[in-house]
């Protein structure tokens, strides 16, 4: 039987860490506070981002989402998020993705200021994530730190150990494989151009799935002999055919197979709200 990698232990034990930490900065005179944009509607946009603003709420920071016209000029877009940013009483800002085709090409990562950017995308803080900067002078970036988060909370040693990421975005691939890196794994960061890719699975001894492909991943890359060694860390967030909410591992079939998964739901995803969480609290604390 493998262990069950919820995250709800962590959030619970965290939530109350930010809950003083939030009052000590009203005691001060300052309110947390995050806007979030959301551009068009999407549903699972707009169920992430409620989800956020009722996490931020229940430590006592506000959080206001500002919803946008789906076809919202470039123009219009960049004065909204130029407004919402250079508020001084605004401490996060953060754009939930994905944006409509006209948006896309913008480089919103820069458009926020790198100490407003709770999302930890602007170069600023890429750069710290690079360099492995020790300094807490930076944000990181919030699904991969979240994952960081749960290994060390669950004692899964990452020094010296095999990592397996599959998908190489922005957002989870190529910082997840960053973080991994400078807590000393050996990183191989996979995408769909790679061959054998169950070969590489096979050998690892953590891998991490963020591919958007509900059960993909099933028994047939998990090395029998590896039973009860592989820890297998499911980022995706997907429906299957059903409708049914569920990530890229096919938890049925690989659980028994694993040391450790995480389960969508309950896994990855309150993980990423709770980074953004700290990462806003550090941006007001900045001010004090
Ligand atoms: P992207 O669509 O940006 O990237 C997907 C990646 O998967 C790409 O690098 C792609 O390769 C790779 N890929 C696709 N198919 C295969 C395949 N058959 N074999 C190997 N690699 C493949 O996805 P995101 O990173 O934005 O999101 C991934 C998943 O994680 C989604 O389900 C998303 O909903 C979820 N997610 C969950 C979060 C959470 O909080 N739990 C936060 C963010 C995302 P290539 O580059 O070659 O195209």
């Amino acid at each position: 039987m493998s262990i069950n990698l919820i995250s709800k232990p962590i959030v619970d034990q965290e939530l109350e860490n930010l809950k003083n930490r939030c009052n000590k900065l009203k005691n001060s005179g300052i309110i947390p506070n995050l806007q979030v944009l959301l551009v068009g509607n999407n549903k699972a946009s707009k169920i992430y981002t409620n989800r956020k603003k009722k996490f931020c709420e229940s430590f006592g920071a506000k959080c206001d989402i500002h919803h946008l016209d789906e076809n919202i000029s470039v123009d219009d877009f960049i004065n909204e998020l130029n407004k919402i940013s250079s508020d001084k009483n605004v401490h996060g800002t953060f754009v939930q993705l994905p944006l409509p085709k006209q948006l896309s090409n913008l480089e919103v990562e820069k458009l926020i200021p790198a100490e407003k950017d709770v999302d930890g995308f602007h170069p600023f803080n890429l750069f710290a994530l690079l360099s492995d900067n020790k300094k807490n002078d930076y944000f990181k970036p919030c699904t991969p730190y979240g994952v960081m988060n749960l290994l060390k909370y669950y004692n899964i040693p990452i020094s010296g150990k095999n990592a397996v990421i599959i998908g190489r975005s922005m957002i989870v691939g190529k910082p997840m494989q960053m973080l991994l890196t400078n807590a000393n794994a050996t990183v191989t960061l996979c995408h769909s151009k790679t061959q054998n890719l169950a070969e590489l699975t096979k050998k690892a001894d953590i891998i991490i799935s963020a591919i958007g492909k509900p059960k993909f991943l099933n028994d047939t890359y998990i090395h029998p002999d590896q039973k009860n060694k592989t820890v297998v860390i499911d980022v995706g967030i997907n429906t299957d055919q059903d409708g049914n909410l569920c990530g890229d591992v096919d938890f049925d079939k690989v659980s028994p197979l694993v040391y450790a998964i995480t389960p969508v739901p309950g896994g990855v995803g309150p993980l990423t709200i709770l980074t953004l969480s700290q990462n806003l609290l550090q941006a007001a604390e900045k001010i004090i």
